[in-house]
């Protein structure tokens, strides 16, 4: 006889799914108590029905870095003693890193911390706790998870003192679109990128060299001053309209942030996959957050001092900052968000008072950090909205405030992204061959708005023709007047020779949209 288990997580089973699967002929179930919050509600509702199913219980996080209150899931146990109950860990454990030893963190805070390998030892000793009753293991393994450090006084006060109008910018888009026009003079299609070009080999090298110690800081900076002044010129000659510095100094557009940041630690061998074969380093976010000096400054200005075109300021959101990195708990998501959003917008003050014109606030994730639920949608959105709009609400009306979103089904989320209020956004449209334009017909959408004509996914140039046929469709809907030529995203991930002639090819489609719709 095969068994059949059904296992679920990352979330809480609907209550109809609980009942059916009980009525099934399944020897057990898995539910993940830990990010399934009315799991627990439901065993206790069904405690009755459940006859002789096995029920295993997800009782330490598997998205999470943070080790379990053993104690306390004890007492909780407890509860279930007449069933027949076994435990595991809450999920799969691709998210996690593979373990802690070997990391040069603070003492206190790898205290706090388990990672896969780590949530194996402390399922066992939950284990050796409840059956044979091993307690001192259990405490002193959960010894220096309530011990606070990195809480800061100040950053606390601000978020208490938030008001209503620190999330509202004035004045309305349409009057300061107007100034931003008379100011910033740029041509129909203006064409612009998203930020990273090419992180070669020799980048990555000189980094690599610089965190060895076996170049200088001096040395380095001088280097990544050389690739900025030949990206700003490179973008020049080819006739783009707004520029970028390049992001050469980032080796990641979270972790650059994180290494910046007080509150949020780095880790040296934290790998776990983003998609296919790509990895990342989450950082870890476990105490307040605070800007203790200017973090991108420094090469924007200097990029800004090469041209007369702006300079587009580069900054990572907040809901994209927590959604790539493991996140306290002790509290909630919407106050992280609030404090990184916080420190972001002094960064965004700082760049007005060193003459940039345009900041780009990249989030990528909004999307992907949606709740898997669609009804717990208008809660999640209300704060991430609320935190980017935080970040900008104090800039002058003549500062024009981007944003960028990868890949995403935006139909489902127009709405709350409308609510942003920024005054520019750039989006996917080559894959979906101006698709995506349709989810812009059904709103009231008055934002400029840029559309990624070119799948820097592939490494296909892509030829004019085939981008105008994509901004045509899309003309249909947007008016000429509010249209941005872009690609679809960063162009890290590509080659120089792959990037030259496909921006040639970009600014050539403005030139020609110039004369035909003028
Ligand atoms: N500014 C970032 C870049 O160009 C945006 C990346 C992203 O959207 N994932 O690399
Ligand atoms: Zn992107």
């Amino acid at each position: 006889m095969i068994n059949v288990y059904v296992l679920t997580y990352y979330d809480s089973l609907e209550e109809n799914t609980f009942k059916t699967l009980l009525e099934t002929s399944v020897k057990g179930i898995f539910l993940d108590i830990v990010n399934g919050k009315s799991n627990l509600e439901l065993l206790r509702k069904y405690k009755d029905y459940i006859n002789n199913k096995e029920i295993i219980l997800g009782v330490t996080n598997g998205r999470n870095v943070w080790k379990a209150d053993l104690l306390k899931i004890k007492e909780t146990l407890n509860e279930f003693k007449d069933l027949n109950i076994s435990i595991s860990n809450g999920g799969p454990l691709f998210h996690l890193p593979i373990t802690i030893e070997g990391e040069p963190l603070d003492e206190k805070l790898l205290n706090k911390l388990a990672f896969a390998n780590e949530k194996l030892t402390e399922l066992n000793i939950l284990r050796e706790l409840l059956n044979e009753n091993k307690e001192e293991k259990a405490k002193k393994w959960i010894e220096g998870i309530y011990v606070s450090f990195g809480e800061i006084k100040e950053v606390k006060e601000k978020i208490k003192n938030l008001k209503e109008e620190d999330f509202v910018r004035t004045p309305s888009f349409e009057e300061r679109n107007k100034i931003q026009r008379e100011l910033l003079k740029l041509p129909l299609f203006p064409t612009t990128t998203i930020g990273s070009f090419p992180q070669t080999q020799e980048v990555r090298k000189i980094r690599a060299l610089y965190r060895q110690g076996k170049l200088s800081k001096e040395d380095y900076e001088t280097f990544i001053r050389g690739e900025i002044a030949k990206c700003i010129q490179i973008q020049d000659e080819l006739g783009l309209d707004v520029l970028v510095h390049g992001e050469f100094e980032r080796t990641d557009m979270v972790e650059f942030f994180a290494e910046k940041l007080e509150g949020i630690a780095t880790t040296k061998n934290g790998w776990i996959i983003s998609y296919g074969t790509r990895g990342y380093r989450p950082p870890i976010i476990y105490g307040d957050i605070k800007r203790p000096a200017p973090m991108t400054i420094k090469e924007i200005a200097f990029a800004q001092k090469l041209t007369n075109k702006p300079v587009k300021g580069m900054l990572t959101g907040p809901i994209t900052i927590i959604a790539w990195s493991f996140v306290r708990e002790d509290i909630s998501n919407e106050e992280v968000a609030y404090q990184l959003a916080l420190a972001l917008q002094e960064e965004i003050l700082d760049y007005e008072k060193a003459g940039i014109k345009i900041v780009q606030i990249d989030e990528p994730a909004i999307r992907e950090k949606a709740p898997i639920k669609k009804r717990d949608w208008d809660e999640y959105f209300k704060w991430a909205v609320r935190a980017f709009r935080l970040c900008h609400s104090k800039v002058k009306p003549e500062t024009q405030i981007h944003t960028h979103m990868c890949y995403s089904d935006f139909g489902e989320i127009i709405n709350y992204i409308l609510e942003m209020d920024f005054d520019v956004i750039s989006i996917e449209a080559a894959r979906s061959k101006g698709e995506i334009i349709k989810d812009f017909e059904k709103v009231n959408f008055d934002r400029e708005i840029g559309l990624g004509v070119w799948d820097i996914h592939s490494p296909v140039v892509p030829s004019v023709e085939d981008m105008k046929k994509i901004v045509e469709r899309a003309l249909r809907v947007i008016p000429k007047e509010k249209f941005w030529i872009n690609p679809d995203c960063g162009l890290k991930t590509r080659q120089w020779q792959e990037v030259i002639p496909a921006l040639r090819n970009l600014v050539k489609l403005a030139l020609i949209l110039r004369e035909e719709y003028k």
